[in-house]
């Protein structure tokens, strides 16, 4: 649990649906991205819906935006984070704060297409609890971001005791049960790929095709992409400790065979002066495998220490909540 109490206005409130929209930078998106989704809401009438925007310390007007925008289908709730906490936190702080009885993690930039909806929510109602949206296509996005994306699920997936669905993003359906367990969960390190998938529990699988993001950039830059991967490996596998150690376990036995045999070559053939070579080269093989089993156990030791403060994943600064009906009279008044 986050340790600032949550206000929730919403408890008396049924909801069917939450829909939870992390926002950062998004300002020529907003609008649009509010009219696509009123157009798939109108095609599910009688659902009761709740849009949650969560700003993470945008620094453009998104803000602001957001606080304006209507909805005739839906009550909007507008969260803003004090600063940028990063996707992850603000999925987790949509959560927190989500009523619904099933809950869908939409992008901003519409890459995740709202029209997916009412067939998602159809596979919630036939009894799963989590409804993965997996990309057929991805449009827009570079041959080397596809290439590595794929080979570092395959890899994640391969390290990580908790099968993880290969071509799922985020984008998904979360029934309320599910919901619960994930916002029980304490660590700081909200890899929310590995996190959703954890808990188990009935899931089913979806294919859509990612368009391109309709208007701004992708907020992820090559680092921050290396940083949420690593984070994903560290999250949800020891395997590259225990890499370290076969590592270390195979050169040692290496070193001791070849140990023997300059011993014979000294004492039986008495050469003792040449191998500048050899030691150059052990020496400096030994040197790299310890720096990169030192730099393995830090990540580790580094994500303890995070752990160990136990501060609060996000922070929300403002809470703004509109109804349906005064949502309307803001609008039209
Ligand atoms: N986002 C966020 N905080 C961040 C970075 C991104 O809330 O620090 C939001 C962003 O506004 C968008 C979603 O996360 O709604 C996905 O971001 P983006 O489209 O840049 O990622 P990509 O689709 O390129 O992986
Ligand atoms: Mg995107």
């Amino acid at each position: 649990m986050n340790l600032v109490d949550i206000p929730n206005a919403n408890t008396q409130t049924k909801f069917t649906l939450s829909i939870i929209v992390p926002v950062f930078n998004e300002q020529e998106m907003l609008e649009l991205f509010q009219q696509e989704l009123n157009k798939a809401l109108a095609s599910m009438p009688g659902e009761q819906v709740e849009i949650i925007y969560i700003n993470d310390g945008s620094n453009d007007s998104s803000w602001a935006i957001m606080r304006q925008l209507y909805s005739p289908h839906a009550t909007i709730r507008c969260l803003n984070l004090s600063r940028n906490f990063g996707k992850e936190a603000a999925m987790s702080a949509g959560f927190d704060y989500a009523a619904g009885e099933a809950v869908i993690l939409l992008d901003a930039d519409l890459q995740d297409p709202p029209q997916c909806m009412p067939a998602m929510l159809k596979a919630f109602r036939q009894g799963f609890d989590i409804v993965n949206m997996q990309r057929t296509a991805r449009h827009g996005e570079s041959r080397f971001k596809t290439w590595s994306a794929h080979c570092y699920y395959r890899l994640l997936n391969k390290l990580s005791d908790v099968p993880l669905k290969q071509d799922v993003g985020d984008f998904r359906l979360i029934g309320r049960r599910v919901v619960e367990h994930i916002k029980q969960l304490p660590e700081r390190n909200r890899y929310m790929k590995g996190i959703m998938s954890w808990p188990g529990f009935n899931q089913t699988t979806l294919f859509f095709e990612r368009p391109e993001r309709v208007a701004g950039e992708t907020k992820w830059s090559f680092l921050q992409l290396v940083r949420l991967g690593l984070a994903g490996i560290t999250a949800f596998s020891v395997k590259p400790l225990r890499l370290a150690t076969w590592a270390g376990g195979l050169l040692s036995t290496g070193a001791f065979i070849f140990g023997i045999w300059v011993l014979l070559k000294t004492l039986v053939f008495g050469e003792t002066v040449p191998g500048y070579p050899s030691i150059m080269l052990v020496q400096l093989l030994l040197g790299g495998v310890q720096l990169m089993a030192i730099g393995i156990l830090g990540e580790y030791v580094g994500r303890i220490f995070v752990e160990s403060k136990q501060r609060p994943i996000y922070l929300v600064m403002d809470d703004e909540q509109s109804s349906c009906q005064n949502n309307k009279a803001r609008h039209h008044g």
